[in-house]
């Protein structure tokens, strides 16, 4: 390879700096991960993280013994391209899975050459579970079990979804629909999966989050003299909302509220069994969620204030998520860190903990945040990239600075089309996290240099990027 070239891969590659890891304590055991992702909560949606109307006595607790994050981003507004570059630690681009997400029509997946968090982790002996919502591919060769997972419990794509190609489904969310929950369910022909096989269709989506939890309890107990890897993407609160019985409002104002503090209590049942096992002080627990709130489903949709609009956005209330990092001796106790981070980042972290390396030819955009996570260093993260719902590059965050480059919509007689003209908006994000001022027109320079970054970093991803799985 000539030395141009060589020094072009190096300019263009994303931008981790290396922390020091001063003081990181090596377990004497190989620690236990379990990564809670939920579906669509906003960043305002738990007590620790502001809200006054929603109770979670449970994670906020999980966060008073551990660490919030609260600069934490999903690479994607969506449900797909974030779990993928969640588990791959790859921007979703980079694995052929940012255009929007799946649905089960769809006739591709997740790459099984891609190497997931589970790959890592069973490589080096642990047992790994996925139980919950997959998303990145409901045929076989795509499902959890051939993405690193030992096991796999849950339904494989969006609840609001209908097996086998999307037909005849429900309307989205309602009051009705909140008010007559067992009637509701049977208007949804989502299927529930073990390892690859529909054992309930459609499946009960009152019951699915105590079921979730049920599961995970037998995961981690059956595995409690080992190392273990639990991934545990709840499908609430996506809309249509459930909640079983003994835990439903019957007030539709109150349907999200009630959904996420039913997901509170399964998270205490959960931690719970962890402490009772004697396993938290070798448990590392990181609750987030895949994107920002369905705000156009109202009380059916959570809140990301005081950051601006929601799921399907690139505004940071698309992708900046709450994220809690609990590791009772290794994480400090109800301490806050604003460091800038990512779910890209989980890989080369986990990795890092659990004391082993990732394949040498593994290409991934994230960063080591072990430092970080322990206290001891600033974040190694200085630049985030953000692509629309459908995968089109849209902006860049570079430090406190956010450039969005957004495509005008436009209407062609029934259609809405995105046009040729585009819109240009800076923000600082240290000063103005609401998003409400445009600086582009007063810092002409920094646009010129954030465009010209944001596109050097596409191009590297682009020239990169590996095949998709696709049936043939
Ligand atoms: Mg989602």
């Amino acid at each position: 390879m000539k030395p141009t070239i060589l020094l072009l891969i190096a300019l263009s590659a994303p931008l981790c700096l290396s922390a020091p890891l001063a003081g990181q304590n090596k377990p004497a055991a190989k620690p236990n991960f379990v990564i809670i992702f939920t579906d669509d909560q906003g960043y305002n949606d738990l007590g620790c993280f502001g809200s006054k109307r929603i109770k979670t006595p449970h994670l906020d607790q999980l966060a008073k013994e551990g660490r919030r994050f609260t600069q934490f981003y999903v690479p994607s507004s969506v449900c797909s391209p974030s779990r993928a570059a969640l588990l791959t630690g790859s921007y979703p681009k980079r694995v052929g899975m940012h255009r929007h997400v799946l649905f089960p029509q769809s006739n591709y997946g997740l790459n099984p050459e891609e190497h997931t968090i589970a790959d890592q982790l069973r490589s080096v002996g642990y047992a790994t579970a996925c139980i919950g919502k997959w998303h990145l591919g409901h045929h076989p060769e795509t499902l959890p079990r051939q993405n690193g997972f030992d096991s796999y419990y849950g339904i494989p794509y969006s609840n609001d979804m209908n097996h086998p190609n999307n037909q005849g489904h429900a309307r989205a969310s309602s009051d009705d629909g909140w008010i007559n929950q067992d009637k509701q369910v049977k208007l949804w022909n989502t299927p529930l999966i073990e390892n690859e096989k529909i054992i309930e269709l459609p499946v009960n989506q009152r019951t699915i989050t105590r079921r979730y939890t049920d599961k995970a309890i037998e995961f981690v107990t059956a595995n409690k003299d080992k190392p273990f890897f639990l991934y545990l993407p709840h499908s609430m609160p996506h809309i249509p909302l459930f909640v079983p019985d003994d835990a439903f409002d019957p007030n539709p104002k109150n349907a999200y509220k009630c959904v996420i503090e039913h997901v509170d209590a399964e998270v205490g049942r959960f931690v719970q069994t962890v402490r009772d096992l004697g396993l938290a002080n070798n448990t590392y627990i990181i609750f987030t969620s895949d994107n920002g709130p369905w705000l156009k489903y109202a009380h059916h949709g959570g809140c990301a204030l005081p950051l601006r609009d929601g799921k399907g956005t690139t505004f940071e209330g698309g992708q900046r998520v709450p994220c809690i990092m609990w590791g009772p001796g290794r994480i400090p106790a109800d301490t806050t860190s604003t460091a800038f981070a990512s779910t890209l980042d989980l890989l080369p972290t986990i990795t890092s903990l659990s004391g082993s390396k990732l394949p040498a030819k593994i290409r991934v955009d994230g960063c080591d945040l072990t430092g970080v996570i322990a206290g001891e260093a600033p974040s190694p993260r200085k630049e985030l990239l953000y692509y629309s719902a459908r995968g089109e590059l849209e902006g860049l965050r570079q430090g406190d600075w956010k450039i969005l480059v957004q495509k005008m919509r436009v209407r062609k007689g029934r259609k809405v089309k995105k046009g040729g003209n585009t819109k240009i908006l800076l923000f600082n994000l240290a000063e103005d996290v609401s998003e409400t001022t445009n600086l582009a027109d007063k810092n002409s320079e920094k646009v010129k240099v954030l465009q010209t970054r944001m596109k050097e970093l596409d191009n590297e991803i682009t020239a990169n990027a590996r095949p998709v799985w696709r049936k043939k």
